[in-house]
C-alpha cells in the first residue's frame, strides 16, 4: 500500500524504532511534494483524486488545507437526499466535503423498523450510505471524505462493526470503506480515553483510517447525548492534555489523527450570550505542542471544530488561523432542509390538498407537485444552498482548481 511505502521510505527509521515519536505529517509531505504523478486539482497535491478520498492522499488534503488556511465542511447526513445535497454544494463552491454518519443518523438510512440489537441496523446503514457516496461521490468531480460522527465508550460495538466492514473492503479494494471515524471518549478519564483511542489507533493505521478522537467535552445536546449541564471548566481543553494525546498517539506507526479540542463550543444553536468561544485555545495549544517538539512545524495538530453552527465569522476564521481544517456542521443544515420543504409547501398549498382539484380546476390532478421528490428536492436544494455560505465563512470556495 501507498500509503505505508511512502512512510517508510520517508523515515525508515521509524521501522525499526519501535516507540519513536516522529510527527508523520512530515514525511507524508514530502512524500505528495515528491511526486511526479499528475493532477486531478490544479490547486490540490497531487494524491487528491475526485471521488472518496483516503490514506495519504487524505492526510495531504488536510495538511494542505492547514497551510493555505481553509476548513472543510463536515456535514450530518441522514439519507440520499442529504448526502447528494453535500456533494451539489462542494461541486457549486468548488472544494472538498466531509459526509459524515452519526450512529443514529446510520439507523435511520437503514430504516427505524429495521432491527437494531447490537446496532445491526446503525452498523448497515452506515456500511450501505458509504457504499452509495462511493458509487456516486465521482461523478461530482469533487474530493468526498466519509466519516462517522461521535463514538462514545458505550458505542465502541457500532466502531467495531464499521471497522470489520473496513477490514473487509479493504482486502479486495487496497483502502478502507470509510476515510475517517471520530471516538469521542472524552466522557473518560484522560489516561483511558487515550489508551482506548490508541488501540483503535492501531486497527486503523493497519489500513489507513484516519482517527479523530475528543479530548474535553462538546456543550449542548446531539444525536440523543445532553451535554446542557455539563460543568463549564470542562468545556475548555488543556494544552497538555493535547500534547499527551499527541505524543501517545504519533508513536503508532502509520497513524494519522485529527483533535477535536473543546473551546466553549456547544452542539446546537442557542440565544446569543449562551456560548463563549475561546479560540484563543487552540492558537496556545499549537504553541505548546510546538515548543515541547522543538520542531520548526508551529502547527503541529490538525484540529477539528465541533458544535460550530452559531458562531461568528471571526471566532470561525480565527480558529482556522489556529489549524482547523474541519468544521462539523448539523443543525444549520437541519433547518436549512425543512426550510426548503416549509418554502416548498408554502408555494404550492393550494395544489397539495388533494390528489385532484386545485385552484386551476376541480378535476386538475395534482400528482407532479405531491410527487415526494419534489419536496425533497426542494430540501436538498435549501440545504446546498446553506452549504455554500457555509464553505465561505470556512474559506473552502474554489480551492480545487
Ligand atoms: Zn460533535
Amino acid at each position: 500500500m501507498k500509503f505505508a511505502t511512502a512512510f517508510l521510505l520517508a523515515a525508515p527509521a521509524v521501522a525499526f524504532a519501535p516507540g519513536a515519536t516522529l510527527p508523520r505529517s512530515s514525511s507524508l509531505q514530502m512524500s505528495s511534494e515528491a511526486s511526479t504523478e499528475s493532477k486531478a486539482f490544479a490547486k490540490l497535491p497531487a494524491s487528491v483524486k475526485p471521488g472518496v478520498v483516503t490514506g495519504t492522499a487524505l492526510v495531504d488534503l488536510l495538511n494542505h488545507a492547514k497551510k493555505v488556511g481553509f476548513a472543510i465542511p463536515g456535514v450530518n447526513v441522514v439519507g440520499s437526499n442529504s448526502i447528494n445535497s453535500c456533494i451539489e454544494a462542494a461541486k457549486k463552491y468548488g472544494g472538498p466535503i466531509m459526509v459524515t454518519f452519526s450512529k443514529g443518523g446510520g439507523q435511520f438510512i437503514a430504516g427505524k423498523a429495521a432491527d437494531n440489537t447490537d446496532d445491526a441496523a446503525s452498523i448497515a446503514g452506515c456500511v450501505a450510505a458509504a457504499k452509495h457516496v462511493r458509487e456516486v461521490a465521482a461523478l461530482y468531480d469533487v474530493p468526498v471524505i466519509l466519516h462517522t460522527d461521535h463514538c462514545q465508550k458505550a458505542w465502541l460495538p457500532w466502531m467495531d462493526g464499521l471497522l470489520a466492514a473496513n477490514q473487509e473492503y479493504y482486502k479486495t479494494h487496497g483502502v478502507p470503506l470509510f476515510s475517517s471515524h471520530m471516538l469521542d471518549l472524552s466522557e473518560e478519564p484522560l489516561e483511558e480515553n487515550i489508551a482506548i483511542c490508541k488501540e483503535y489507533m492501531e486497527k486503523f493505521a493497519a489500513i489507513d483510517i484516519l482517527l479523530e478522537f475528543e479530548l474535553g467535552v462538546t456543550g449542548g445536546e446531539e444525536d440523543g447525548v445532553d451535554n446542557t449541564d455539563i460543568d463549564s471548566a470542562r468545556l475548555y481543553t488543556q494544552p497538555e492534555e493535547v500534547f499527551y494525546a499527541y505524543e501517545q498517539l504519533s508513536q503508532v506507526p502509520n497513524a494519522a489523527f485529527t483533535c477535536a479540542a473543546s473551546f466553549g463550543n456547544v452542539h446546537g444553536v442557542y440565544a446569543p450570550g449562551n456560548v463563549e468561544l475561546k479560540p484563543v485555545i487552540l492558537h496556545k495549544t499549537q504553541e505548546y505542542i510546538s515548543e515541547k517538539l522543538g520542531g520548526d512545524d508551529k502547527k503541529p495538530m490538525n484540529f477539528v471544530f465541533h458544535g460550530g453552527s452559531g458562531s461568528s465569522v471571526e471566532d470561525i476564521q480565527y480558529a482556522i488561523e489556529a489549524g482547523v481544517i474541519k468544521m462539523n456542521i448539523d443543525t444549520d443544515t437541519q433547518w436549512a432542509f425543512w426550510d426548503g420543504i416549509r418554502g416548498y409547501e408554502e408555494k404550492y398549498h393550494d395544489y397539495l390538498q388533494a390528489q385532484i382539484g386545485n385552484p386551476e380546476g376541480d378535476d386538475k390532478p395534482n400528482k407532479k407537485y405531491y410527487d415526494p421528490r419534489m419536496a425533497l428536492r426542494a430540501g436538498e436544494e435549501a440545504m446546498a444552498v446553506r452549504l455554500c455560505q457555509a464553505a465561505e465563512d470556512l474559506k473552502c470556495v474554489d480551492v480545487l482548481n
